[in-house]
């Protein structure tokens, strides 16, 4: 039987990025504000009160600072990603920008190296369209868990399974999306084979 594939975004589903970027802009510039207020993504510089001109400025200095741009997975996810490996097929599925994508496959050779089959960026295929959804069908995955709502609503656009990760600015995507908190819950969702929300 084909293995399934399982596609995992990896700002703020796999890697807690928004959250080292917010650390990194109370540490180095001494302003502070709570993970929760990020209410939109894509957003941070109207809850850092920045332009959004000098928020592109911290985000090229804190991916040249390796301590705060890789930071550590929770303990649960590579525990759950090597059990998922097992019987399935993983990718991470990143829509980040072209300037900073080695800092992807760092993190994943530091941290989850022998895990992944591929790394795709959205950004970097030809022809691309602008969200993941119809590139998820194209490449036949069967599930993308992600934390982006326009990803989302592309994905269930182009009727491909999705499951949502967690997030401050995505608590408005409609409740019968399969919705996660944490790496844990998804080994518990995968597993219920029958579901057929979920495969
Ligand atoms: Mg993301």
């Amino acid at each position: 039987m084909k293995r399934k594939t399982i596609a995992i975004d990896f700002d703020d589903t796999i890697c807690d990025t928004n959250r080292a970027f917010l650390f990194f802009n109370k540490v180095k510039h001494n302003n502070s504000v709570p993970y929760s207020k990020i209410k939109e993504k894509d957003c941070l510089y109207k809850i850092l009160k920045l332009s959004s001109k000098k928020e592109d400025i911290i985000w090229d200095e804190f991916f040249t600072e390796p301590n705060f741009c890789f930071p550590q997975p929770k303990k649960e996810i590579l525990g759950v990603l090597k059990y998922l490996k097992e019987d399935h097929k993983l990718v991470i599925f990143s829509a980040r920008e072209k300037r900073w994508q080695t800092q992807i496959n760092k993190w994943v050779n530091l941290y989850a190296p022998n895990i992944f089959d591929e790394i795709i960026f959205l950004k970097n295929l030809k022809n691309a369209c602008s969200t993941k959804g119809p590139i998820c069908k194209k490449r036949d995955f069967d599930l993308l868990i992600d934390d982006c709502p326009e990803e989302i609503a592309s994905c269930l656009k182009s009727n491909v399974k999705v499951i949502v990760f967690d997030q401050p600015w995505n608590k408005k995507i409609s409740k019968k999306v399969p919705r996660i908190k944490s790496f844990k819950q998804l080994k518990n969702l995968v597993n219920k084979r029958e579901n057929p929300a979920i495969f």
